[in-house]
């Protein structure tokens, strides 16, 4: 029997293989992995180091338990190369493998934007485990004889702000730049972003917002950064944090007829690709969100378990749709721990952000849309009970 083949050992790639285990234990299920295969929680990586963790205590399953425990094949630093839909079969590097279905859990990939300077191929960004093992390889070259060591941030979006307070907690110097006048602000309401920016400066992370890297050169084993405001500064270690790609490029190149692809690789309400029998979720996928049509990448936790559940039962041949509920992001700073959920794209011109300080200290803000309908929220110190309460005023 050919197995079903799923590409990817993040958490889309894993969940998947678990949730359908949990339903047939026989079918040959081969899980194609880039990397070392194995689970870890990739949230962690961005409140690590306050943990003092390093990269191997991050890991929770090896690649051969997580065989064994689910009775699988993984081919560890297996790259796939091109998929062929007619005769279903992947050309991997280490060769090629005929399918029954195939799951495409690719992830996605860090943004790298064409910087001036020497110093392109040195900046850094962490999407996996791998990158931060590398990272703090790096970081632990360069410390001085007290730990100490200057960090400049590309980026002050959910994964900057996050690393930013994680590593102003170990102790080390931070500068987080962003051509945006506040921190998060793609996702947080001017209040909440206020208050998140209050809480890094308190914690000792030099902003520079309204502001880019204009230029970055590695000079004597440092770095030093031109910014657009004509602020230089210089460091040990320079971090992007400015975005991710999905990884889309496999799926255009499938033969003989290209996968569907938008921001993301287009699925159906059962994660079915455009190309019968190929399946995407993860970072690497574009999902409707509801029936009017709408889809999005959801580069989050939540929808990765909730389609892993509905594409595993739709393998085994009871279809099940992908009901993607409203869920709460945490923003794991701890100085200014924030619970959000963002209005989507569509309506976020339509609407308002309204804000208020409860009598319990908490900074609230609401977004309503154009029909005064609750369809978004951040609220700082997050709070389990309003979260909730939100949460669930959102999905009514
Ligand atoms: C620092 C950080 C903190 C985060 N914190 C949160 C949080 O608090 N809450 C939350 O909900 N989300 C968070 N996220 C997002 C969340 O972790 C991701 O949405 C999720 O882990 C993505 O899982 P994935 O399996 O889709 O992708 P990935 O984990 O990227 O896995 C992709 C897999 O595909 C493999 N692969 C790629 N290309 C190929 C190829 N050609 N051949 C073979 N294998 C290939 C890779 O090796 C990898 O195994 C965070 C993300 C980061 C980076």
């Amino acid at each position: 029997m050919k197995p079903i083949i799923i590409i990817g050992s993040g958490m889309a790639g894993i969940s998947v293989a678990r949730e359908y285990r949990k339903l047939d234990s026989d079918t040959p299920i081969m899980i194609v992995t880039n990397d070392e295969g194995g689970f870890y929680a990739k949230p962690n990586l961005s409140n690590a180091f306050a943990q003092q963790k390093l990269a191997a205590q991050l890991k929770s399953q090896s690649a051969s338990q997580l065989a064994e425990q689910l009775k699988l094949n993984v081919l560890q630093h297996t790259k796939l190369i091109a998929i062929d839909s007619e005769r279903q079969s992947i050309t991997t590097s280490i060769g090629s493998f005929e399918y029954h279905r195939l799951v495409l859990a690719l992830g996605a990939e860090a943004i790298k934007l064409p910087i001036a300077g020497n110093a392109q191929d040195q900046i850094l960004s962490i999407n996996h485990l791998d990158d931060y093992a590398k990272f703090r390889e790096q970081l632990g070259a360069v410390v001085d004889k007290n730990g100490k060591a200057r960090i400049a941030i590309l980026g002050a979006g959910l994964i900057g702000c996050e690393f930013a307070d994680d590593l102003i907690g170990a102790g080390f110097e931070v500068h987080l730049i962003d051509p945006s006048p506040l921190p998060l602000a793609a996702l947080l309401p001017e209040p909440i972003s206020t208050q998140l920016q209050i809480a890094l400066e308190s914690q000792g992370v030099h902003m520079h917002l309204g502001t880019t890297a204009a230029h970055i050169d590695s000079i004597n084993n440092r770095f030093q950064l031109q910014l657009q405001n004509g602020e230089t500064i210089e460091s040990d270690i320079v971090l992007s944090a400015i975005g991710l790609r999905p990884q889309t490029q496999i799926a255009r190149q499938c033969a003989p007829q290209a996968i569907a692809v938008d921001r993301g690789i287009v699925v159906n309400r059962f994660g079915e690709t455009s190309v019968k029998n190929i399946f995407a979720l993860g970072d690497c996928a574009q999902y409707l969100l509801n029936h009017d049509g709408t889809s999005a990448v959801l580069p989050y936790i939540a929808p990765i378990l909730t389609a892993a559940r509905a594409i595993a039962k739709t393998l085994l041949g009871d279809p099940s749709e992908i009901e993607i509920q409203a869920s709460p992001v945490i923003v794991k700073t701890p100085s200014c721990p924030i619970a959000l959920i963002a209005p989507s794209v569509a309506e976020r011109n339509s609407g308002n952000w309204s804000y208020e300080l409860s009598p319990e200290q908490i900074h609230i803000s609401r977004f309503h849309n154009s029909a005064g309908k609750l369809r978004g929220f951040a609220i700082t110190p997050q709070d389990a009970k309003l979260r909730t309460a939100l949460t669930k005023e959102i999905s009514t």
